[in-house]
């Protein structure tokens, strides 16, 4: 029988770990749909801020989420999302966003809520599978996906990889903001420490082309492997 299903290719691994880039690289070279979970987190918080709600307040962020028109593509070089008909692509990376991401992405029924959506595009994609990156793809989302890896970076590396990105911030502005963001979301998900069977890539030694070659090692051995 054909096996119809899409395998989840789950990264999980804090900012500035080289997660997104390395990711759609992945999925580019080996044909997968790629989807950035943090990009709908941060369309939320877009949302809820555009509604001129509080993003600190639950009730608030979860009546946003209930009606939240949020649009993301499966495609690694087409990376719009779009919440209605506004595009909101640039708009989500920016410090506003980025500073009330953690309030909304802390709220248990919105997390379930995001999390069927993400099982659902992963589901009906046309593609063999998808690399589905975030902070708890690993151990909630697809805890029974074939491929799962923790990227990890020494914590200097990661802002100074960040303050490279954003380059109108200055690098203590930069490192501030990601640990206070790290400290938040850890709080939630742990996405610092490997769960049981996760494979880890350190990428605080690796370029950007070591880091997918490693990855793509990884996918190789355990995808190749017989299951069950
Ligand atoms: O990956 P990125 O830094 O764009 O994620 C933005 C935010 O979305 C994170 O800081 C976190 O609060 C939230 N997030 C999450 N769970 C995920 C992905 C992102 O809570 N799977």
């Amino acid at each position: 029988m054909t096996d119809m299903t899409t395998d989840f290719i789950a990264i999980d691994g804090p900012a500035g770990s080289g997660k997104s880039s390395v990711s759609k690289a992945v999925a580019r070279k080996l044909g997968f749909g790629y989807l950035d979970t943090g990009s709908a987190y941060r369309a939320l918080a877009w949302h809820v801020l555009d509604r001129g709600a509080d993003t600190a307040d639950a009730d608030a962020v979860l009546a946003a989420a209930s009606d939240f028109p949020v649009r993301l593509g499966l495609d690694p070089d087409d990376r719009t999302v779009r919440v209605g008909e506004t595009d909101v692509t640039q708009a989500i990376r920016e410090p506003r966003v980025s500073g009330a991401v953690s309030g909304v992405a802390r709220v248990p029924a919105v997390r379930e809520q995001v999390n069927v959506l993400f099982r659902t595009l992963v589901a009906e994609a046309p593609y063999d599978a998808v690399v589905v990156e975030g902070r708890d793809i690993t151990t909630v989302v697809a805890p029974d996906a074939p491929v799962r890896i923790l990227l990890t970076a020494a914590p200097e590396v990661r802002a100074a990889r960040r303050a490279g990105e954003l380059a109108r911030e200055s690098a203590e502005t930069v490192a501030a903001a990601l640990h206070k963001r790290d400290a938040s979301d850890s709080a939630v998900v742990d996405f610092l420490n490997a769960a049981e069977g996760v494979e880890v890539v350190d990428s605080t030694d690796l370029d950007f082309t070591q880091t997918i070659d490693a990855v793509l090692a990884v996918i190789e051995r355990l995808r190749g492997a017989p299951r069950g």
